[in-house]
């Protein structure tokens, strides 16, 4: 572990602080207990974190690998589990959501009344015929229905299937169609940038496409714009929970009953359909919350701001903390509306103490300036966490200065839709922090960094695959429909002994894992491996730099050449422009990258734009800019949040 000697790095390591290492639910004895009886430790955390209604007799069942069983024998139901055994503990009362919508409008809900939606939601479903195995598509603003409906359907055992309210109806179409949904949850629209976006027009395009498996459509009202409405099809979501009965039985299922399909951000190319079952899963997820994100069901708010349509919605807003009974704040808006302070304004409302966000927000808000956040009292928080992408040092040190006070922890978690739950990150309150690394395997999660012939090495700096060496609870089953696919993906680039995860990784002097984005961006300058990530993290150092975007190019001389993509902080912008398309800067930025890891990762060009193209979750598409730096058509554009930054960035090329 690294200590106060290695700062010989730029940049300096926080080791844990004594107060709140003494309140921690991570403690350093569980690597361990893990280390020495994986299946003891996996057995133990799922008995102790989650009710069964039968126990397991099995573990784990790992005979027909890379196909997992876990908790074998075990019967449960994830909604009791998030619901009602709080409620019959004596915790109805406690917040489980404080709703804030984009307009101001709030709902409290107490773990009582989400009881009572979810078995309403759940009677509801079953008198319109949806039974245990039926997939039922959710397509919903972030509302707290949301949620609702997921667990409504969990309590039944049908597969849910949440697709991204942002998301056009060809998307909604082939993730409909691929897991063949009797219905879909959706409401008439929901708010975004301070105006109401309807989501049902593209329910009904989507299924306007000849053949469907859908028999309802069930519409919440949110915003009450004027909704077309299908006769004989449609129905109102209050109408059905307002004639449903207040109680449910919740049944238990196999610890291995399919609790959702999920289809990954579509970063590198198609989505895939990743799902997931019930025990493993779970209880995967209520540990890292309980450990990473150090959740104190009695005293904490938490918030996590992702998009229920994510796995991070998934695993760290509904099964997680509720199976927790956590008080958490759910956000139906974008960050900047009505004005940029909107989210410091809702720790401050809420007094929030644990934040859990992506590196794209920390940049944005870098690039909006650290006055904004200024403004309001964050006092209340006392952990970070971090996901989604790489985060650059620079921003990990923002971060924590202007939102966590300089006294947060923070933690980086890398994990992946396959996943199901965080696998490598520090845990408060014992790991030394080490800003923009996701440091070390969970307890419980065995991982190592292979070379091209697939031998595990640990020196350190040297740039290799991420891999994970045991099966873990909430590991994917499977890709739905597509077990030879599932094999191919995951299980064959190094052999069926290793789960290729598709992210390359280093070693630091210190042991610390680092993530250096998709194998498929590491580059190869003149015969040098380089990664995006680290190039992009030296011009996020510089002052005037907010975001980079780094691609490989082929080049005739060196194989590939380094291009960059820049955005500069906003105070910088003027300044750029006014030295005639910022010259002087990119020769400065140049120079500066040269000096942060050596003259062969200087950029052969660097590009000053405004926008970056992203996917909806937020995650830089690096293989459009790759197609624009190489002078191709730009791919496949389907899973970009905005289409029109890939014409301008194009535009700028072309000057
Ligand atoms: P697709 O698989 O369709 O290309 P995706 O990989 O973006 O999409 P997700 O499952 O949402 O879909 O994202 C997982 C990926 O996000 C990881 O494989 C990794 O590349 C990246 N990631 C997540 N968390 C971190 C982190 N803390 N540090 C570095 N990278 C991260
Ligand atoms: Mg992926």
């Amino acid at each position: 572990m690294s200590s106060d000697e290695s700062l010989s790095a730029s940049h300096p390591t926080f080791p844990p602080d004594p107060a709140f290492t003494a309140q921690a639910n991570g403690t350093a004895q569980m690597y361990a207990d893990a280390d020495a009886d994986h299946e003891g430790f996996w057995a133990a955390q799922a008995r102790e974190r989650i009710s069964w209604a039968t126990d397991f007799d099995q573990t784990l069942d790992w005979s027909d690998a890379p196909f997992a069983k876990w908790y074998v024998g075990g019967e449960l139901n994830a909604a009791y589990n998030c619901v009602d055994r709080h409620v019959e503990a004596g915790n109805g009362d406690r917040v489980a959501i404080h709703f804030e919508g984009e307009p101001g409008d709030t709902r409290t809900i107490t773990y009582a009344d989400l009881q009572r939606e979810v078995s309403k939601a759940a009677n509801a479903l079953g008198a319109l015929g949806v039974g245990k195995g039926d997939t039922v598509a959710i397509y919903l603003p972030m509302i707290p229905e949301a949620v609702v409906a997921m667990l409504a359907c969990a309590r039944i055992g049908a597969p849910h299937s949440v697709v991204f309210g942002g998301f056009s109806a060809e998307a909604l179409n082939t993730r409909i169609n691929d897991a063949s949904c009797k219905i879909v949850i959706t409401a008439d629209g929901g708010y975004r940038r301070g105006a109401p976006s309807a989501l049902k027009p593209a329910v009904d395009a989507a299924l306007d496409h000849a053949e469907t498996t859908v028999e309802k459509v069930v519409v919440v009202k949110r915003t009450g714009q004027d909704t077309p409405w299908n006769e004989g099809r449609d129905l109102w979501w209050s109408d059905l929970l307002d004639a449903a009965s207040e109680t449910h039985e919740a049944q238990p299922h196999d610890s291995e009953h399919p609790l959702f399909i999920l289809y990954t951000s579509g970063t590198t190319g198609k989505p895939k359909g990743i799902f997931h079952t019930t025990g493993g899963y779970l209880t995967q997820c209520a540990y890292t919350n309980s450990v990473v994100h150090d959740v104190h069901p009695e005293s904490d708010v938490y918030w996590c701001t992702a998009d229920i349509g994510w796995v991070t919605g998934h695993s760290y807003i509904v099964y997680g903390p509720l199976a927790n009974g956590a008080t958490q704040v759910m956000y139906e808006g974008t960050p900047d509306t009505p004005h940029q302070g909107r989210w410091w304004e809702i720790i401050e409302k809420y007094k929030v103490t644990i934040l859990y966000t992506a590196p794209t927000a920390v940049r944005t808000f870098m690039k909006w300036g650290h006055d904004i956040p200024a403004k309001f009292d964050m006092s209340s928080l006392r952990l970070l966490g971090s996901v989604g992408e790489p985060i650059n040092p620079e921003a990990w040190l923002w971060y924590r200065k202007y939102i966590g006070g300089d006294r947060c922890p923070i933690v980086d978690t890398w994990w992946q839709t396959e996943t199901g739950a965080i696998m490598i990150s520090p845990l408060p309150g014992v790991t030394t922090l080490e800003p923009g690394s996701a440091q070390k395997p969970m307890p419980g999660i065995s991982a190592e960094i292979l070379d091209d012939e697939g031998h595990p090495f640990t020196e350190p700096e040297k740039v290799g695959y991420l891999v994970l060496t045991k099966p873990w609870p909430s590991m994917l089953r499977g890709i739905w429909g597509d077990p030879q696919r599932y094999k191919d993906t995951y299980w064959s680039r190094f052999g069926e002994k290793y789960y290729f995860a598709g992210d390359g990784a280093k070693y630091d002097a210190d042991g610390n894992i680092w993530l250096l984005g998709r194998v498929d961006d590491v580059m190869n300058v003149s015969g040098h491996r380089l990664s995006t990530a680290e190039i992009e993290s030296a011009l996020v150092s510089h002052p005037k730099v907010a975001e980079a975007a780094v691609v490989g190019a082929s080049d005739e001389t060196t194989g590939q050449a380094v291009v960059a993509f820049v955005i500069l902080r906003q105070e910088h912008i003027e300044e750029a422009d006014e030295f005639g398309e910022g010259v002087d800067l990119v020769k400065e930025l140049r120079n500066h990258v040269a000096k942060e890891i050596g003259p062969i990762a200087k950029p052969r060009t660097i590009m000053i734009v405004s926008e970056l193209p992203k996917t909806r979750s937020g995650k830089i598409m690096r293989r459009l800019l790759k197609d624009v730096a190489e002078g191709r058509e730009v791919g496949d554009v389907t899973t970009l949040a905005d289409s029109t930054v890939m014409n301008a960035i194009k535009q700028g090329l072309g000057d």
